[in-house]
């Protein structure tokens, strides 16, 4: 099936290279999009995310050209535009597409790849803005495709901080390293445990054939004042200053609950806590998580989905009705089912939901989230099933 995917794509980005250019495609890159298994709300404390890279990915074809810039059509946009090769492109006022792509170009430029005129083709299909990283499968693409026209190698972990760089300067979205991390550095069949604080990243085998991966996007996106994700970072770190640490990483639970007092007050009554709670639990959780997948323990690896999910919902309040529906009807199918766990995945508010689910059940499982979505919130839920998949590499 995905597979097939990962064919169809290709043999379009290739004909629509063929198409605009007149020749075939002389280097095709692949990156990959990607999914937090768990592990929400933790990088910029400093603690662990657990992504994988997901079998859709943003591919480009390219051949060198006569010119002294770059000409790029990406096929999900529609447009065609002119990129300079050169390091001091500064960033536009209003981010667009090319935004991404001028940025990867301007830094590895900037980082040694000499690449000649050419001409190229993007073509995608992580979803576009479905909190499923399509941004960092675009820069993570890019920077590959600039390695290989320039003749350099960046290492994977150079490249994906330089690519965090690009979504900073270029996109003007203050990410942590997670996005560019697992785009870049992901393996088939394995889920990567990343140490936000020290930057290391650790790859844990889920080669068990038999458990998917189940990513249904609730199609809603709560349109907020913007004053939400600011006031969780800034709860956690007033928290990690009353404790006494610079990050809430540094805390550990004994630690935090005995010292409940200092985190609670009359302004705030016990949101801090609350968040600190979500922070440092959830960091316990990501590491279980990542053990129980090891030893197959497939109870423990469900449990601290859930877990992970009413932390979000109740002591970080970044859930919303419309994905906590979504986790209950996965929960209510259980482990009898097929459903191993489920939580929301990325920021919140809306989004995709995650669940771990048995692999010969996937059918029946979409089946009914989409049924019974559609009948408890009147709208269409979009379903697809993935294994971890290899991050960024030439084809
Ligand atoms: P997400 O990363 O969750 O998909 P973002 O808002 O961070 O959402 O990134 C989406 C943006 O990235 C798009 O609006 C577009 O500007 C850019 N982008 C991603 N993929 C492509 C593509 N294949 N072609 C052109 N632009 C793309
Ligand atoms: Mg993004």
């Amino acid at each position: 099936m995905s597979e097939r995917l990962f064919e169809e794509l290709l043999d379009e980005t290739k004909r629509l290279f063929v198409e605009k250019y007149g020749v075939a495609p002389q280097v095709l890159v692949a990156a990959p999009g990607r999914v937090n298994l768990i592990g929400e709300h933790t990088d910029y404390n400093g603690g662990f995310v657990f992504p994988m890279a997901i079998e859709r990915c943003t591919i480009i074809a390219a051949s060198p050209s006569a010119a002294s810039s770059a000409t790029i059509f990406s096929n999900n946009m529609g447009a065609t535009a002119d990129f300079p090769l050169d390091p001091d492109v500064a960033p536009a006022d209003k981010v667009e597409w090319t935004s991404y792509v001028q940025g990867a170009i301007s830094m590895s430029v900037k980082k040694g790849a000499k690449a000649p005129g050419f001409n190229a083709v993007i073509n995608s299909n992580v979803p576009l803005g479905g909190g499923l990283s399509s941004s960092a499968s675009l820069e993570v693409a890019v920077a590959t495709l600039m390695e290989e026209l320039g003749g350099v190698s960046f290492g994977k972990v150079e490249k994906a901080l330089m690519c965090q760089q690009v979504e900073h300067v270029y996109a003007k979205m203050a990410c942590g390293i997670m996005d560019q991390f697992i785009s870049a550095l992901g393996e088939k069949d394995h889920a990567m445990l990343l140490d936000c604080r020290s930057q290391e990243s650790k790859m844990i085998p889920l080669t068990d054939p038999s458990v998917s991966v189940l990513i249904a996007n609730s199609n809603v996106k709560h349109a907020l004042t913007g004053s939400e994700y600011p006031e969780r970072r800034a709860s956690c770190e007033e928290a990690a200053r009353r404790l006494g640490v610079k990050l809430l990483r540094d805390v550990d639970l004994e630690t935090l609950l005995a010292s409940k007092d200092k985190l609670i007050d009359e302004e705030n009554g016990d949101r801090l806590f609350k968040r600190a709670f979500h922070a440092v639990g959830e960091d316990v959780r990501t590491l279980k998580m990542a053990d129980a997948l090891v030893a197959g323990d497939w109870e423990t690896v469900g449990a601290q989905m859930y877990a992970s999910h009413y932390s979000l919902r109740d002591d970080y309040e970044v859930s919303c009705p419309e994905i906590d529906v979504l986790v209950e009807i996965a929960r209510n199918i259980g482990m009898e089912g097929g459903v191993i766990g489920s939580r929301i995945t990325g920021g919140g508010f809306g989004g995709c939901t995650v669940s771990l689910v048995k692999t010969d059940k996937v059918d029946e499982i979409t089946r009914i989230l989409k049924e019974e979505y559609k009948n408890q919130v009147g709208k269409e839920a979009t379903i697809f099933s993935t294994r971890p998949a290899q991050g960024a590499r030439v084809l």
